[in-house]
């Protein structure tokens, strides 16, 4: 952010944008909620949200939530020097001798209006990998949060503001599991202790490969979303690339993987992603 503001930019915080403004089928500005910023180029970046943001202006946009968990534990003698990735858990180690930790592919769905727009979609995923999620049925999601139902106008709240920060609980046996395998195969951890657990929402594709794309229907528009649990390894290229497509530069790779016509034309779409 302090990189992008010492070449001019201009970083609003607090500010949820409601929507877009289109002159002429194309993009001329975004509704914030301190009122209209003019622009002719939108990229967006509003992870779990992205859908619902699209779905407003009537662009389909494929993307399941999956709740994952992560944990800190406290501080102990270090049995593991360097981040390590096991089936039973995976962790870096911290300086102060904690590690952050998560358990590899286990999560949970509780799905709203969007999680059955998109169950289709999402059906072969959701199969190769239920042994590894647990489903949450309830009425909540489909009236709060990214998967709720309803339409807004850019002239009174929306949902970004209703729900500024996304913050579902964590899983209490996933943080167990975790323990329990790190305690398991470093006996050195055997007294191994939690400090801190949290939840959060992954936006996924059904193909877990993200959407860095223009969208035809909407010149101007560029999405960039559908990380599906691997936004902070490629988040430096992935900036990139949607950069260089707001601004009609040569892709710094080749977009066509990442290409948004994939999640509604089919094409691309024959493998299950992770989630
Ligand atoms: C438990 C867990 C573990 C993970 N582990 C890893 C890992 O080890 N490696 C890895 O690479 N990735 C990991 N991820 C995934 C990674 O966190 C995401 O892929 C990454 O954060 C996605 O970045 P993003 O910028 O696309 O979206 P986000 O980080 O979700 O940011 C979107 C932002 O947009 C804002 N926003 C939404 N709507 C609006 C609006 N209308 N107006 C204004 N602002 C809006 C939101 O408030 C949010 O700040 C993990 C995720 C979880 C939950």
């Amino acid at each position: 952010m302090i990189g992008a503001q010492k070449h001019g930019a201009l970083v609003f915080q607090q500010c949820a944008v409601r929507g877009l403004d289109i002159a002429a089928g194309r993009v001329s500005g975004v509704w914030t909620e301190r009122g209209l910023i003019k622009t002719s180029r939108v990229i967006c970046a509003a992870g779990a949200w992205t859908s619902m943001f699209c779905r407003r202006h009537g662009i389909d946009l494929p993307l399941g939530n999956v709740i994952g968990t992560a944990f800190r534990t406290q501080p102990i003698e270090q049995a593991i020097a360097m981040p390590l990735y096991t089936p039973g858990f995976a962790c870096r180690p911290q300086l102060d001798g904690s590690y952050t930790v998560s358990v590899s592919g286990r999560g949970r769905l509780e799905p709203g209006a969007q999680g059955l727009r998109y169950a289709r979609q999402f059906y072969p995923t959701f199969k190769s990998r239920r042994k590894n999620l647990t489903l949450n049925l309830g009425i909540t999601p489909f009236f709060n949060g990214p998967e709720a139902m309803g339409r807004w106008e850019f002239d009174r709240m929306s949902p970004f503001e209703r729900m500024r920060i996304l913050d579902p609980a964590a899983d209490a046996h996933i943080v167990e599991e975790g323990l329990a395998a790190m305690r398991r195969e470093y006996p050195a951890l055997a007294n191994l202790k939690l400090a801190q657990s949290w939840g959060g929402m992954i936006d996924s594709t059904p193909d877990a490969i993200p959407v860095i794309s223009t969208v035809a229907k909407l010149p101007g528009l560029v999405l960039s979303a559908g990380y599906s649990a691997h936004g902070f390894g490629i988040g430096p290229g992935a900036g990139r690339l949607a950069a260089d497509l707001a601004t009609d530069a040569t892709p710094i790779v080749d977009p066509r993987p990442y290409r948004y016509s994939r999640l509604v034309d089919g094409s691309g779409l024959e493998t299950p992603g992770m989630m």
